[in-house]
């Protein structure tokens, strides 16, 4: 079968250095960088004039189908906000609600420059089939939750092993299937432990809320009489496969597990911020040379998916938790949301950088508008100026999947008028 290629001329590369040039994608790989690549043979050609080109973005949690809970309750404490809006509504949810959602999300990620997200939430078999139809990339899991009940962890166990076996590496390995207990305050010790032992054995990650309030952090030390990390630990739970999501309250003694045992972090500012839950100590976990990366967590406590926001806020709230404009700086965070992202998903050789060899997930940031001008470092205007409106072109595993904030793989008036249909019928089931 012939090769298709893609060939982007006259662009700002954001590699290892800053250069204008033209790039090669033959499939779905990265073929050539150059100053001046032929056009002559390539089947497409896209003028990247005015635009800088970035590795996709890489959004470490969220929770797709919860775009249709977006909005829904604002302004509450974490405890409310859970247990007397999101859980009833979401106890209505199907697989086709949860598609709907997915759809939508994928939409979305896609329009703000995101090509490859971690997700926790259920129905995930119709997660992925939103996720094949829109190609994008990504890692999904069944979130499990048992709270010590013996019948409802051997359902847990079943579907997630269900979902692997069903979706693990499909989507030409666009899709990977995670193990993803929801968090150590809602997972008994028993389903810790049988995660830890089949990620092992079947060779997938895990993925895990940890830390995120100083009042789930007094409930871990009350029942185990550890901090978080400490009892994840105690049970040999940590390990360079797992990624903890949010991490707001570690101690210096909880950042040095972390480091130890490789585990990754994603950071999840807004979502951090909007619940008050706290300021994770993100600069101090970097400077120990933990492994950081950035989510935007669900729609329903963001309330967007945009990873170019999350980069600024991400920086700001740093500087201003340390009183040190310093910290944090606009190289740092945009590592975060590129390289440390698909490190964090163990996708390093693949992911995260512009590089020969390396997959064709790219975008093109437009630069000419006004609140990018006068033109100067990228990456300070990626990060403190643009916003995910910028993103014009988007390619994943050698698919453009956006071009000219056009959707190709999705029809958007279709996606934005099936996910009222479906946020309606959702919250008429209350
Ligand atoms: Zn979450």
């Amino acid at each position: 079968m012939e090769s298709e290629t893609i060939l982007i001329k006259n662009t700002t590369i954001i590699a290892n250095e800053i250069k204008k040039g033209s790039i090669l994608l033959e499939d779905d790989r990265i073929s050539s960088i150059e100053e001046n690549l032929s056009t002559k043979d390539a089947d497409t050609v896209i003028d990247g004039e005015g635009k800088v080109l970035i590795p996709g973005l890489v959004n470490t949690h969220t929770h797709l189908s919860m775009t249709l809970l977006r909005g829904l309750a604002d302004d509450l404490v974490l405890d409310t906000w859970l247990n007397d809006h999101i859980w009833p509504t979401e106890a209505n949810l199907d697989g086709g609600l949860c598609y709907v959602g997915a759809k939508l999300a994928c939409a979305e990620m896609i329009k703000s420059g995101t090509t490859t997200f971690n997700d926790m939430y259920f129905y995930m078999d119709h997660v992925a089939q939103a996720v094949d139809e829109s190609g994008i990339r990504g890692n999904i899991t069944h979130g499990m939750l048992d709270q010590g009940d013996e019948e409802k962890r051997k359902a847990e166990y079943k579907e997630s092993l269900r979902i692997i076996d069903k979706c693990h590496n499909t989507a030409d390995g666009r899709i990977k299937v995670s193990l993803g207990p929801h968090a150590p305050y809602t997972c008994s010790t028993e389903l810790l432990s049988w995660v830890r032992k089949k990620a092992s054995q079947l060779g997938v990650r895990i993925h895990i809320h940890v830390s995120e309030t100083e009042f789930e952090v007094k409930n871990i030390i009350d029942t185990y009489d550890a901090r978080p990390f400490e009892y994840l630990d105690n049970i040999d739970f940590l390990d360079q496969d797992v990624l903890a999501a949010h991490t707001v309250w570690p101690s210096d003694n909880e950042m040095d597990i972390i480091k130890e045992r490789g585990v990754n972090i994603s950071h999840n500012p807004v979502s951090n911020m909007k619940l008050a839950s706290g300021i994770s100590p993100v600069a101090k976990m970097l400077d120990k040379g933990i492994n950081v990366s950035l989510g935007t967590d669900g729609a329903a406590s963001n309330n967007n998916m945009d990873m170019l926001e999350e980069m600024k806020i991400a920086a700001l709230g740093q500087k201003v938790n340390t009183f040190d404009p310093t910290v944090l700086k606009a190289d740092d965070v945009f590592k975060m949301a590129t390289i440390g992202g698909a490190t964090a998903l163990g996708l390093s050789d693949e992911l995260g950088t512009i590089e020969v060899g390396k997959k064709a997930d790219l975008v093109l940031v437009n630069m000419k508008a006004p609140h990018l001008a006068p033109y100067r470092h990228p990456i300070s205007h990626l990060v403190y100026a643009a916003n995910g409106g910028d993103v014009d072109t988007v390619i994943c595993n050698g698919q453009i999947l956006m071009q000219g904030r056009k959707l190709l793989t999705l029809d958007e008036k279709v996606v934005l008028g099936e996910a009222e249909e479906a946020a309606r019928d959702l919250l008429s089931r209350r």
